[in-house]
């Protein structure tokens, strides 16, 4: 115990003086991670805002190389920001010491990697895969078995507990994992890609022990996906775009329909005022560069910076017969 007041003596100490996200679980601040390798530094992560609240079941979606990862290795404690400020459950990530971070690892955090080997141990039954966490936690032993049992049962695979992962489909494994992340209640569980290495079907299972962690268990959930299927099903997701939040799509279920549910598109509005418009809508209408704004009593109006009419003719381009091999072009 005396280990778990260490980490809250941390928490006082972060709450003291914070503001922005205060009371969310999850609150990062302008966050920075640049990686150097051999002279190359690569800013994976460059200033993302992210606030998620206690209780929400969360998607992260994004190119490959926008920052995903990045930003799940910090908030597992597995990797460090090079600046901003990152606060989960009111730990603040920036300044733990290495034994803080194992402790927070062990009881704040459960992580589920894409690869299914990576998430079990191959000689260890489901059971005890899911009973190791509560081991190091020093647990005893009935307690270990009745929550590895009980878990295994709420997310579905409680057929496979005297399996050895070898003895389980993908899928399978996929869902005990989660049961070996939340062996120890953690306030917040991630999910890098969880689904990555399954096919359709396979995955919405695995999916739908995520949602009955977050609905049945109250456990925070942040996910990584690029299935679409899979983002459909979730209340929020949140894009990001060159290690930036930049939208985000909250689906509200419609009055009366139940099933049908509506997405509204947003942006992620900066302390500084700024705001970046997703290409889709910018290319359709010609925006670049410079746009026109107009205050209205409810609203903001965004146009093209050109003036009104019909739009002018493009610069007339070179017929390709008009170019010779030897120009530089
Ligand atoms: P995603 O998960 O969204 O695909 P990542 O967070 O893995 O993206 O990577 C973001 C960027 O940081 C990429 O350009 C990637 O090449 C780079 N990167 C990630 N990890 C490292 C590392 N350990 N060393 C150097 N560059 C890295
Ligand atoms: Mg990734």
């Amino acid at each position: 115990m005396a280990e778990n007041l260490e980490l809250d003596e941390l928490r006082l100490d972060a709450s003291g003086h914070a503001d922005y996200g205060d009371g969310a679980l999850i609150a990062c601040d302008r966050l920075v991670r640049i990686y150097s390798a051999e002279g190359i530094e690569v800013q994976a992560l460059q200033g993302l805002d992210l606030i998620v609240a206690e209780g929400e079941l969360t998607a992260l979606v994004g190119a490959s190389g926008s920052g995903k990862s990045t930003l799940m290795n910090i908030l597992a404690g597995l990797d460090a920001p090079t600046a901003g400020t990152v606060r989960v459950a009111g730990h603040d990530l920036g300044i733990m010491s290495a034994r803080q971070r194992l402790l927070y690892r062990r009881s704040v955090v459960g992580f589920i990697w894409q690869q299914t080997a990576r998430n079990l141990l191959p000689y260890l039954t489901a059971a005890q895969n899911v009973e190791l966490p509560l081991r190091l936690a020093g647990s005893g032993r009935r307690t270990r078995r009745s929550r590895a049992l009980e878990l295994l049962d709420v997310l579905g695979v409680a057929h496979c507990a005297r399996r050895r992962p070898d003895q389980m489909s993908g899928g399978e494994q996929q869902r005990v994992a989660i049961g070996v992340a939340l062996a120890n209640s953690p306030s917040l569980l991630l999910a890098d890609e969880p689904t990555g290495e399954l096919d359709t079907e396979t995955a919405a299972s695995v999916f739908g022990a995520l949602h009955t962690a977050n609905s049945e268990l109250g456990v925070t959930v942040l996910v990584v996906t690029h299935d679409p299927e899979v983002s459909r099903m979730v209340r929020r997701v949140i894009a990001i775009r060159d290690g930036r939040t930049s939208t985000e799509t909250l689906r509200a279920q419609s009055p009366g329909e139940p099933g049908l549910s509506h997405a509204v598109e947003y942006a992620v509005l900066d302390r500084f005022g700024r705001l970046q418009l997703p290409t889709e809508m910018t290319d359709a209408l010609g925006m670049r560069d410079r746009v026109r704004l107009e205050a209205e009593p409810d609203h903001i109006g965004v146009w093209p910076d050109r003036p009104a009419g019909p739009p002018a003719d493009p610069p007339a381009l070179p017929e390709v017969s008009d170019i010779s091999p030897g120009d530089a072009i």
